[in-house]
């Protein structure tokens, strides 16, 4: 069984994008689970020669019925208990939200090895964005730019040593 790596993080902070970053060509989707996940993207990638299942959460986005910090906190739980490894992505523009706060306290709590991405730092001029998330006292902050390709292989580094 390959090691899972989670993609987790408020609606369009961009984890589809970087979701698909990763892949790149190097990979595929491999399976589309039916059900609750339905609509989670599985994909098996691969990170100097070492292969891991790559998940992305997207599915798990607003509906009508839940709020957005029931969903997430679902979402989370949901990857704890499935992944090995979590990848929080945060909107740089958006700065720090209550949502995010939340999401880190939770995180704060579970033994799993978890890295945080900042992402949409695009250009050097947008790297003053970063500073509002040095606040919530992350040791494993990554700047991203998962449209860019920016920083992606840093995220990848970092957790290149759980696979
Ligand atoms: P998700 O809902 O978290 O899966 O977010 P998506 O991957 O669907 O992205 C949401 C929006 O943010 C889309 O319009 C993306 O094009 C945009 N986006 C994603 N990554 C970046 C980035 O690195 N920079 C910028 N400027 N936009 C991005
Ligand atoms: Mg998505």
């Amino acid at each position: 069984l390959l090691p899972t790596v989670a993609i987790i993080g408020r609606p369009n902070v961009g984890k589809s994008t970087l979701f698909n970053r990763i892949l790149g060509h190097r990979s595929a989707i491999v399976d589309d689970v039916p059900g609750v996940t339905r609509d989670r993207n599985y994909a098996e990638a691969s990170f100097r020669g070492r292969p891991f299942r790559l998940v992305d959460t997207g599915g798990l986005d607003p509906s009508a019925n839940e709020g957005m910090l029931a969903l997430i906190r679902h979402q989370t739980q949901v990857a704890i208990a499935e992944a090995d490894v979590l990848i929080f992505v945060m909107d740089g523009r958006d700065g720090v939200t209550p949502t995010d706060e939340a999401v880190v306290s939770l995180l704060r709590g579970i033994k799993k090895p978890v890295y945080y991405a900042v992402n949409k730092i695009d250009t050097a001029k947008a790297e003053p964005l970063v500073a509002d998330f040095y606040r919530l006292g992350l040791d494993h902050l990554y700047p991203v730019s998962a449209e860019h390709g920016i920083g992606v292989d840093d995220v990848l580094e970092a957790v290149y040593p759980h696979l």
